[in-house]
């Protein structure tokens, strides 16, 4: 059995010791959560609501220090589980007991749960969360985003993480339709094309960032799932920095890199000169693709910090409809409040999580 103290070793954040009166944890795990993830307030806000005594932590975990939390988790009483993120979701795959075989067909966890018998079980929901978010009707909103994807010519940009599992999932929806991907690294693009082909037996294939400007105005749906429009200075471990919140995923991006400094004014002064040609071009490129898209043409972003990126803000400028990563985020997040880590705790309270599920997408929506 261990204690907070042995979880709080391998964190970079402190735990308050109000969570030892919990009688359960989960928690969100990546590099440093702490500092931007809205999953706590979600997952707390849904604890809330539900009655159950469980709390939900940011985890700050060092990639040197992840095989130790792990094992000082599996230990902890009541831990249900944990959300996986950056930079741990290949990493944790060999230290735990058990892949999902579709965690394993994406190659990469976003979630881990305990199993009664203390197994850990690793998951992805973010393909589930994508399709949701597109497929049901999010809160506030009074019909889906799309009624369907059937049929639909899709355009994915991204292969990393969550492009790998929009790839297979949207793949399995796409029917007689096609799906089209693009990736900055275009082997990656190539080698996913192929294996969603393989799997879902869907007209999956892969073409250059440059070659897919070509076609968008032949796409019904357009979907970001790589990190280009993300809010913020993204620190390369070097001392070195960059940032790719002024560009549309749509065309190439290419920003300059420069010495982070102290992260605040002088960065960003030294970033954006060095920047701006590169930030004018693309954006000029991805409006001049936007501009011949078909008038319904359904624009997507994986991406939720900014509410809006480059590319939804110039895809709601010229009429076309939008949707950002919130309604992912909160659709992944309830999948597996009610399918998969709080599932059996919520059936030992006496609840059905089945019939849960729509209050929990409001209320972690409300949280998010
Ligand atoms: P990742 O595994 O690190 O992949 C990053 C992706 O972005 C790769 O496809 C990479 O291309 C591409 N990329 C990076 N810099 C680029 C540049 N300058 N130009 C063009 N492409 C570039 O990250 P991830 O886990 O897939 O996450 C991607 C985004 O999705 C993040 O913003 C994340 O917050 C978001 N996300 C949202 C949800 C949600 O629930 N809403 C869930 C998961 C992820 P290369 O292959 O060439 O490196």
């Amino acid at each position: 059995m261990s204690t907070l103290d042995d979880l709080q070793r391998y964190l970079d954040n402190p735990l308050p010791a109000d969570v030892a009166e919990r009688s359960l944890l989960s928690g969100s795990m990546g590099e440093s959560p702490s500092k931007y993830s809205r999953s706590p307030a979600m997952w707390n806000a849904a604890f809330r609501e539900i009655g159950l005594d469980a709390v939900h932590m940011p985890f700050d975990v060092r990639p040197e220090n992840l095989a130790g939390f792990v094992d000082a988790a599996r230990a902890y009483p009541g831990f249900m589980g944990s959300n996986v993120t950056v930079p741990h979701k290949l990493a944790i795959m060999p230290l735990l007991d058990e892949i999902d075989p579709i965690a394993r067909e994406i190659g990469a966890v976003n979630t881990f749960m305990q199993t009664a018998d203390g197994r850990l079980v690793g998951f992805n929901t973010d393909a589930d969360g994508l399709i949701a978010s597109m497929l049901r009707t999010l809160p506030g909103e009074s019909e889906p985003f799309l009624p369907t994807l059937s049929g639909k010519r899709v355009l994915l940009l991204g292969a990393g993480g969550a492009g790998r599992a929009s790839a297979f999932a949207l793949a399995k929806q796409v029917s007689d339709g096609s799906l089209l991907l693009t990736n900055r690294s275009l082997e990656r693009a190539e080698e996913l094309a192929k294996q969603a082909a393989v799997a879902t037996g869907a007209k999956v294939t892969a073409t250059a960032q440059e070659l897919a400007l070509d076609v968008v105005w032949s796409m019904d749906v357009i979907v970001n799932a790589s990190t280009v429009g993300q809010s913020g200075m993204r620190r390369l471990g070097n001392g070195e920095a960059t940032s790719l919140e002024a560009f549309s995923s749509l065309a190439p991006a290419a920003p300059a890199v420069v010495p982070e400094g102290d992260g605040g004014a002088s960065f960003w002064r030294e970033w954006f000169a060095a920047s701006f040609k590169a930030i004018a071009e693309n954006n000029a490129r991805s409006a001049a693709a936007i501009a011949m898209c078909k008038p319904d043409a359904a624009f997507v972003d994986a991406v939720y910090s900014p509410d809006e990126t480059v590319l939804l803000r110039q895809a709601r400028l010229s009429g076309r409809k939008t949707l950002n990563g919130k309604g992912m985020l909160v659709m992944q997040a309830a999948f597996s409040f009610v399918n998969r880590m709080t599932r059996r705790h919520l059936q030992a309270a006496g609840h059905d999580p089945d019939a849960l599920y729509d209050r929990v997408v409001e209320v972690m929506a409300a949280g998010f």
